[in-house]
């Protein structure tokens, strides 16, 4: 498995600190907390379920939405540390707003904008809650 740094351009940078600023995530703690805030600046209620398996190939994650509710949907046979690295990853989508419909594809080479975005913003909110990293410190497999 190779391991690459996930580099960000300065306009993705900014796209990550305009996403997370209405967290306020200097008093933000625990998941659960994290999990309203994502909530509250999306508009929209958030529900996490860990319910696919290897069947999934290579997907860990998407997110389906309706016009009241976000889904996040994990592997349930991930690690645990993985799952919740998933859900923040799937939460960056959502902060970002790009249009979810049935997220199906997440490009986990970080190959576009959105998905090192996404990726960068797992990683801060990661920090935030000190939930430690899969990848350790700023490092993506790909
Ligand atoms: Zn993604």
């Amino acid at each position: 498995m190779a391991v690459s740094a996930l580099v960000i351009s300065e306009a993705e940078s900014a796209t990550v600190t305009a996403a997370i600023a209405p967290l306020r995530l200097d008093t933000c703690n625990t998941f659960e907390d994290l999990v309203g805030r994502v909530a509250a600046a999306a508009g929209k209620e958030i529900t996490i379920h860990a319910s696919g398996d290897e069947r999934w190939g290579p997907l860990t994650g998407f997110v389906a939405h309706s016009d009241s509710r976000f889904t996040v949907l994990v592997r349930h046979t991930d690690l645990a540390i993985y799952q919740s690295h998933s859900v923040l990853h799937e939460f960056g989508h959502i902060l970002i707003g790009i249009p979810l419909g049935l997220e199906l594809a997440c490009d986990r080479d970080f190959d576009t904008p959105d998905e090192r975005a996404a990726e960068t913003i797992a990683m801060t909110l990661g920090k935030r809650i000190n939930l430690p990293s899969p990848y350790g410190e700023l490092l993506a497999f790909a």
